[in-house]
């Protein structure tokens, strides 16, 4: 775009000292085919690059940003704790008091650990899990993402599968050797790999609702026969609900579901744009976790009082009355209204969506249920339908395979202007 000179000239250099130019792989906006803009600030639903461009953001950070950017019971809330002091590596009141609303809205935690990211939740999960089992295997699923530890390298969504890698170099074998992936929602393959490694798997990890392979939902009675079946082989259950926590519900996937997982693992959302993830679950279970137990978890920068102050003062926000009823308002009016522009364009497409999360999947006619599924989208057309989105000013995740959020702070002119934009760039696909 040639508006984009200053983004374009940052680019260029970023790429001289940062590989690729960015510090996350899909940020580059290779599989769409241009080159990234930079983001100078933004506010509320609306990003702005050096340029003077702006856009109306439905990434929000890759889920975080719920409350849309800069809510001003956030912005007080780090302002005081940073005026406090940003590290002391000793225990604060903050960490209580995130740990404290952690487990009031998550059904199935009783005790929590804090940590800086998504990833180190999981890792620490599978290791909690191998410890207190005594077992080294787990199962995932194709094209769940559960972070970049070593472990879930294998059939990987997100970033992995949108560049088409099927696992990364610098993983040894010996490790994803225990790590067993099957497609979601198929019942027979879960019933198999159990069979076979009964006494070797320690955990099913999995995404309760998939989203880094585009919103996937799972069908009807799946998470209750995943239940059931590690239950009865006292294999443990992790939701990984990184993306699905305090989003589809305040106590995330496990309480819009009503299945209690063993353990699970928290990020994006609770950290409200701030660096902080989660592990939690039964006492039982938590007490394993050094210093309390034997299995080694730590961190330098773990609780941080800026972060716990962005997590408790998001929470704060999402607990009040009618949060997720105007949340779901507003993404039905958005998903109904790319549903219609969609069939009316005569375009292939399906639209999945679980709350105020969704993706439109290109080339496809029918409910898109897994992995495999979800590989055979049209990405050459999603490619085309990004960019014109992003030059009418829509910001949408540079893959197919991502999900697009609705923040509180998308108004409904700004949903009004995409669905706007989404016509026009369905009615340009038309003529290509
Ligand atoms: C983003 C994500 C992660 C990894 O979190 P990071 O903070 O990026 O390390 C793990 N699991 C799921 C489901 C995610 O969406």
């Amino acid at each position: 775009m040639s508006h984009n000179l200053l983004s374009s000239n940052f680019f260029t250099m970023a790429k001289d000292v940062i590989p690729g130019g960015v510090n996350s792989p899909v940020r580059a906006c290779m599989s769409v085919g241009c080159d990234p803009v930079f983001i100078e600030k933004a506010e509320e639903c609306y990003l702005y690059d050096p340029d003077g461009n702006s856009y109306i953001d439905y990434v929000c950070s890759w889920g975080p940003m719920i409350l849309g950017h800069g809510h001003p019971h956030m912005v007080s809330a780090v302002s005081e704790a940073l005026a406090q002091g940003t590290s002391f590596g000793a225990p604060t009141w903050r960490e209580v008091a995130l740990a404290n609303k952690i487990v009031d809205m998550l059904p199935s935690i009783e005790m929590v650990r804090l940590v800086n990211s998504g990833t180190e939740a999981t890792m620490s999960a599978i290791r909690l899990a191998r410890g207190y089992t005594g077992r080294k295997k787990i199962l995932k699923f194709d094209g769940c993402y559960h972070g970049h530890a070593d472990s879930f390298l294998v059939k990987a969504g997100s970033g992995v599968a949108t560049l088409g890698i099927p696992g990364s170099p610098g993983v040894p074998e010996e490790i994803v050797s225990n790590t067993i992936s099957i497609p979601f929602n198929n019942r027979s393959a879960l019933e198999k790999a159990i069979e076979q490694e009964t006494d070797q798997l320690a955990a099913v990890i999995m995404e309760p609702v998939p989203a880094n392979m585009g919103v996937i939902l799972p069908d009807e009675g799946f998470l209750e026969f995943v239940r059931e079946k590690t239950s009865k082989n006292n294999i443990l259950l992790i939701f990984d609900e990184v993306i699905t926590g305090f989003r589809l519900a305040p106590g995330g996937a496990q309480e819009y579901f009503g299945i209690m997982p063993d353990i699970t693992c928290l990020g994006k959302i609770i950290g409200g744009g701030l660096p902080v993830g989660a592990y939690g679950g039964k006492k039982e279970i938590m007490e394993q976790i050094a210093p309390s137990g034997p299995v080694y978890q730590a961190g330098t920068l773990s609780g941080n009082p800026l972060a716990t102050a962005a997590g408790i003062a998001t929470l704060e926000v999402l607990e009040r009355p009618g949060f997720y009823e105007s949340l779901k308002e507003k993404a039905d009016y958005l998903a109904e209204g790319m549903k219609k522009l969609a069939t009316d364009s005569g375009i292939p497409c399906v639209n999945q969506r679980i709350g105020s999360m969704m993706t439109t999947f290109f080339g496809q006619q029918e409910p898109v249920k897994n992995f495999q599924d979800a590989m055979k989208s049209d990405t050459d057309m999603y490619a085309a339908f990004y960019r014109n989105m992003l030059s009418e000013g829509i910001w949408l995740a540079p893959s197919q395979f991502e999900a697009a959020f609705v923040s509180l702070a998308h108004n409904w002119d700004a949903l009004d202007f995409t669905l706007d934009a989404a016509e026009s760039a369905f009615t340009r696909l038309k003529n290509i």
